[in-house]
């Protein structure tokens, strides 16, 4: 069992290792924003595809914590091996596992491809041999390629605008310097690839197959996640190649939607959520300065949440049992209303074209988005003792 000092290996937006303790706090806190002034009760059973960072974690959390589900996670995470240590997600699998598990609640965790048709059937099988009725299926996958299991062709998505070059401002996570960038448009089967990566025929195949082997409980809602943003992001998401795949997530959601109503009296919905800083957004060119703007503006006017509070509320608000959503004239859940309030996208309008590398502490929120990207993967968590040696072999329990 090695135990050792993990210092952070962070290389731009890539980190090479994480920290189990500093993971394990982060899952505690989430813990505790899913608990806070929720019924603890009215879940039986939730599927989360996606569920190890960002969004699906929270959603995790939420169901098992705030709602009392007995949970199956799907997620793609690399386990310790020897010295090196595990991805955060594992991290935080195993981290909440041991809390459910102490708290007497199930939770069992399938690591592999989502996308293909074996982690599907082992993910059925399981489900099948709990007894499970989902009444919740979160679908949060953000990935970077696909291989369509009934052609075998592979899919790799990209971040580009299409139709024109984009340029604008970014900033360099290796050396924190505000740069011009420029972005060649995609090609038309860029476009298609990126679509059939993070559009909505994944999401679909698991809530066909999901049905066909009865584990749909009446009233099953699913739920699979969005962005829209500000015009200033536009070319590089909304209009470009990922927008474009959330379209058709979003079309998808809907007919999904109509065929779950038939089928168990259920509903399927695309919750278009705030942006915030996760391993998928950190990735994306010119949004971590948005978001460092954005954090900076929402602080000052007091309306900052981060993924676990935007969860809670989205549970809180839309999805709690017997609570109806509400959603806008495309049928979607909004998260982001307050990202996008008329007086915080003026303010950050107004800064985003001052911004430069000689201000970018003053104008922006960038230590903060600095400071949550490292947290992402268990550093600079308040509490830790980064130089204490810790156990990096952590177990977490699979299904078989
Ligand atoms: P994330 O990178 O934190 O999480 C991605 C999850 O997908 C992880 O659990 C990972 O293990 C899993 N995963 C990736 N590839 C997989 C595969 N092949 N098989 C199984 N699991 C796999 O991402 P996130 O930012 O939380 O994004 C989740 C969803 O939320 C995405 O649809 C994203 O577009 C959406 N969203 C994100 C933001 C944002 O600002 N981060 C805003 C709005 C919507």
């Amino acid at each position: 069992m090695p135990s050792q000092v993990v210092a952070s290996r962070i290389r731009g937006f890539i980190s090479l290792n994480a920290h189990p303790a500093g993971c394990a706090a982060n899952v505690d806190g989430e813990i505790a924003v899913a608990t806070a002034g929720a019924p603890q009760a009215g879940l039986a059973d939730a599927l989360v595809i996606g569920a190890s960072t960002g969004y699906g974690l929270s959603s995790l959390a939420s169901a098992l914590f705030g709602y009392g589900a007995r949970g199956t996670a799907v997620c793609l995470e690399r386990p310790p091996q020897g010295d090196k240590t595990a991805s955060a997600g594992w991290y935080n699998l195993a981290a909440l596992q041991r809390r459910a598990q102490a708290g007497g609640r199930g939770l069992a965790v399938v690591n592999g491809d989502a996308f293909s048709r074996e982690v599907k059937q082992q993910t059925l099988a399981h489900l099948k041999n709990i007894g499970a009725r989902l009444d919740l299926v979160v679908y949060s996958l953000a990935a970077p390629k696909r291989t369509d299991p009934s052609t075998g062709t592979s899919y790799s998505s990209v971040l580009k605008p299409i139709g024109a070059p984009f340029r604008s401002k970014t900033v360099n996570l290796g050396n924190e310097q505000v740069t011009a960038v420029e972005i060649a448009p995609a090609s038309d089967a860029e476009i298609e690839a990126t679509r059939k990566v993070m559009g909505g025929e994944d999401f679909a195949d698991w809530m066909h197959a999901l049905d066909q082997a009865g584990l749909l409980a009446r009233g099953c809602r699913a739920v699979a996640y969005s962005y829209v943003g500000p015009a200033l992001t536009f070319p590089i998401y909304r209009s470009g190649t990922i927008g474009k795949a959330k379209e058709d997530l979003e079309a998808k959601t809907r007919q999904l939607s109509d065929w779950m109503a038939e089928r168990v009296g259920g509903s399927a919905y695309v919750a278009v959520m705030k942006g915030l800083v996760t391993q998928a957004s950190a990735a994306i060119p010119v949004v971590p300065l948005y978001i460092s703007l954005l954090y900076k503006v929402m602080k000052e006017a007091g309306t900052h949440e981060a993924t676990a509070q935007q969860i809670a509320r989205l549970f809180r608000d839309h999805l709690a049992p017997g609570v109806r959503p509400t959603v806008d004239d495309e049928g979607r859940i909004r998260l982001d209303d307050r990202e996008l309030a008329p007086s915080v996208q003026a303010e950050v309008s107004a800064r985003w074209d001052q911004i430069t590398t000689g201000n970018l502490a003053a104008l922006s929120d960038y230590a903060s988005f600095r400071t949550d990207f490292r947290r992402l993967f268990g550093f600079e968590v308040p509490g830790v003792d980064y130089a204490a040696p810790v156990e990096t072999d952590v177990p977490l329990t699979l299904v078989p």
